[in-house]
């Protein structure tokens, strides 16, 4: 679905939104409800959905429960399975955007260009690709996993076959009968695998490293489980609750003592066992670092697809592409196709970043080059006034959903607002301290985490290898910590003139 560009920009709102995924679509109805009306949501894509409207990659589907990956405040009595297939998480946020009244505040096909924070008016001025207006307040939702990232390979400019990425797929791309290249093996490249190896002629996979993979304990729900689903009352909150809480048991396996992480290496050792046959490709697909270290992936049939007779696990290192094919390290020239890009997404350095600037003129990725990118309670930045992230730094989730972590943010900047308004204070931000202390606080607690120790290289590490995208503890400790808005962390945002904000 597609919807209308509909409308002009208005010269001033008092919250400008930035992305309509489960962040921006979660946020306007909980501003709304709050009495907070006078919002827009500026979308770049037709449609709300964000990385369900964008990733329609064969296979595409939830690791995370969808009783569980769903707002708690509009639950779906419609879910067909335990684990949803991207389709149906996509038509949900459609209905939930429709069934909510706040779509004519939206406003689809409207990239944000430039946001700066005018120290003198109090107030941001921002420049779209469909206008120009203020606001007092930016919230950016604008994902973490949203902008993709192409490999560095040597004349992958000159393929002359199709190419696309995996958040990129084309509506119309037809693989049947056609010779195929994946590059990549992580949640992305291993639901594609299997999806189109019955339709393609030949299908490479190019391995960098082994990712993990555990059993997908995935099914359709039968007739008599989605009639008690929908009319036992309590039944689907206490299945979310008990699904939360078996999630929250994970943690320990990240966090904690390494002892804490064997059961799961061992059930996947035991799953390769199972479905891998050739012991050359058991070798190949067996990871030489700790589970966890990198995200768990979960499949019943990546493995199984590997072993097919059309289907090669390449783990030479890619050297070059030509216009027809794929050169690896050893020689080998594979004709290939079709060159299919499952390299992931920008995350350590939000590429939003670059169009924010905050006090005296400073870009947050300029900001972010300096100390890292991080923020206070992964939610605000000092030296940007009344700039909110929903998903900032170090909210990222290896275990549970992260609609849960969104929600927390959402109750963090609805109650943010409601203080500025009931104080009168026209703009906040953080402390230096207040964010150096939070930020000192998550680092030393990620030193033992699988994710730093766990003798790996993955997208949760920036260039120093600082984890800057995951969040080192549970969720209900999040929850917490952002339950309020903590006025006693913040100043009032005059440069020579720092106030505090009444509490
Ligand atoms: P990803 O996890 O970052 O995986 C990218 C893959 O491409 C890795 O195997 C990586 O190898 C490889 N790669 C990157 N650059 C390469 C290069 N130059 N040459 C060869 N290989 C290269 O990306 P993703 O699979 O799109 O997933 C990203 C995240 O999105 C996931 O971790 C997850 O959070 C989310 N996601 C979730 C689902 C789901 O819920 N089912 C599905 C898709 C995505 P290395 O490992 O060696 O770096």
């Amino acid at each position: 679905m597609s919807r209308q560009r509909s409308r002009d920009l208005p010269a001033h709102v008092h919250t400008f939104v930035v992305g309509a995924g489960f962040g921006g679509l979660g946020l306007a109805i909980k501003l709304d409800e709050a009495g907070e009306r006078d919002f827009l949501v500026a979308e770049r894509g037709s449609d709300v959905g964000g990385t369900w409207r964008d990733n329609t990659d064969p296979g595409a589907a939830c690791d995370v429960p969808s009783q569980l990956y769903s707002f708690s405040f509009a639950p779906n009595k419609d879910w067909s399975r335990s684990f949803s297939p991207q389709p149906e998480i996509q038509r949900y946020l459609q209905r939930v955007a429709e069934e909510s009244g706040v779509l004519d505040r939206f406003r689809f096909g409207t990239e944000v260009e430039e946001m700066r924070w005018d120290e003198h008016d109090q107030v941001w001025r921002i420049r779209t690709s469909r206008g120009e207006l203020t606001s007092d307040v930016v919230v950016s939702a604008a994902g973490a996993l949203s902008d993709p990232k192409l490999p560095d390979i040597d004349g992958i400019d000159s393929f002359a076959g199709e190419t696309f990425h995996s958040a990129r797929w084309p509506a119309d791309s037809d693989l049947t009968g056609k010779r195929v290249a994946v590059i990549g093996t992580g949640a992305s490249s291993i639901q594609i695998v299997p999806a189109i190896a019955d339709r393609v002629a030949h299908l490479d996979v190019y391995q960098r490293t082994a990712p993990w993979v555990t059993p997908r304990r995935d099914r359709a729900y039968s007739t008599l489980e989605r009639l008690a689903l929908r009319h036992v009352p309590g039944l689907q909150r206490a299945y979310r609750t008990g699904i939360y809480w078996g999630r929250e048991a994970l943690v320990p396996g990240f966090v904690g003592p390494r002892a804490f992480s064997y059961p799961a290496q061992r059930m996947a050792r035991e799953h390769i066992r199972k479905q891998v046959d050739d012991p050359e490709l058991r070798e190949k697909v067996t990871p030489d670092y700790r589970i966890g270290c990198k995200r768990i992936l979960i499949s019943n049939d990546y493995y199984p697809t590997l072993g097919r007779d059309h289907v090669d696990l390449v783990t030479d290192p890619i050297t070059k592409v030509t216009p027809s094919a794929i050169v690896t390290a050893d020689g080998t020239e594979r004709e290939v196709d079709v060159l299919v890009v499952a390299t992931g997404f920008h995350t350590t350095d939000l590429p939003i970043a670059e169009r924010v600037h905050g006090r005296g003129g400073v870009s947050l990725a300029e900001h972010f080059g300096e100390v890292g990118m991080q923020a206070y309670k992964g939610s605000t930045v000092h030296g940007f006034p009344n700039l909110f992230f929903i998903v900032g730094p170090n909210t990222g989730l290896g275990h549970s959903s992260m609609v849960f972590m969104i929600e927390s943010q959402i109750a963090y900047t609805v109650d943010a607002h409601r203080r500025m308004r009931e104080s009168g204070v026209a703009a906040v931000e953080p402390t230096a301290e207040a964010q150096r202390a939070w930020n000192d606080d998550l680092q030393r607690r990620m030193r033992q985490t699988v994710w730093s120790a766990g003798g790996c290289a993955s997208w949760y590490l920036d260039e120093h290898g600082r984890n800057v995208t995951l969040w080192p503890r549970t969720t209900f400790a999040f929850r917490r910590l952002t339950a309020q808005f903590d006025p006693a962390a913040y100043v009032a945002a005059h440069a020579d003139d720092e106030q505090e904000v009444p509490a």
